[in-house]
């Protein structure tokens, strides 16, 4: 069933690439397998899909061991991230999607010097202003990247976001829009340790339409595993 699910998910990305005359290779599908067992895991490995999503610091820290002899899997927090459990995952991941604060940037330089390691992060960015939702507003998103830069052993990668959720991802062609050309914007500032090369927008709902507005990075949860 899994494998069904990565096809019709492979040939979508296809579809979209095709259509956005963008390359296969550009786009990172990250397989969002929070609440999922390890034995669904494993079935997507084993298709060689190994870039993987959680969003809770003890999760992503009992599948890192469970799976760290049998694959290289390059582990992505997507998840919000408490100042106190920085220290349980800056080396474990390959990168964080969910910095919307200075602070915890600095927690996250602090604890990357402890493990003598770089830690890449994204700005996680409040595209649609949703009160509900954590990230930084757009206003305030160059001032944050500009600040954060300092840090050693922080890099900046490139902006993340949480469209809103609809039934219609057109809906949320516009939000997608605003992302990349906010992403392309900081990009051309050329900013020093700052390297704007992923951006990580475009869940099952709306992957489709991210991927034809420039998305580098797409997070597949429930269109790979099923329902949670
Ligand atoms: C759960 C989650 C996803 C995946 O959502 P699906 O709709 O199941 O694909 C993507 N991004 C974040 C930040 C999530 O928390």
């Amino acid at each position: 069933m899994i494998k069904e699910n990565i096809n019709e998910v492979e040939t979508k990305i296809q579809n979209a690439v095709k259509r956005s005359n963008r390359n296969r290779n550009e786009i990172t599908l990250i397989a969002v397998s929070k609440t999922k067992p390890i034995s669904m895991i494993n079935e997507i490995l084993k298709e060689g899909i190994l870039d993987l999503g959680e969003n809770k610091v003890q999760e992503l820290c009992d599948k890192y061991d469970e799976l760290k002899e049998k694959f290289h899997i390059n582990w992505h927090m997507i998840g919000h991230l408490q100042r106190n459990k920085v220290k349980y995952i800056v080396d474990k991941v390959t990168c964080i999607h969910s910095v919307d604060s200075y602070r915890i940037a600095e927690q996250i330089d602090i604890e990357a010097k402890k493990k003598n390691c770089i830690c890449n992060i994204l700005i996680e960015v409040n595209i649609a202003n949703e009160s509900s939702k954590f990230g930084v507003l757009e206003d305030s998103v160059y001032k944050l990247i500009n600040d954060i830069a300092k840090f050693s052993n922080v890099r900046v990668r490139g902006l993340m976001t949480v469209a809103p959720y609809t039934e219609n991802a057109e809906d949320n062609r516009m939000y997608f829009r605003k992302m990349h050309d906010l992403y392309v914007d900081i990009r051309n500032k050329n900013i020093d340790n700052v390297t704007m090369d992923m951006l990580s927008m475009g869940m099952t709902n709306d992957y489709e339409v991210a991927i034809e507005e420039g998305a580098t990075h797409i997070r597949v949860g429930t269109g790979l595993f099923g329902e949670r």
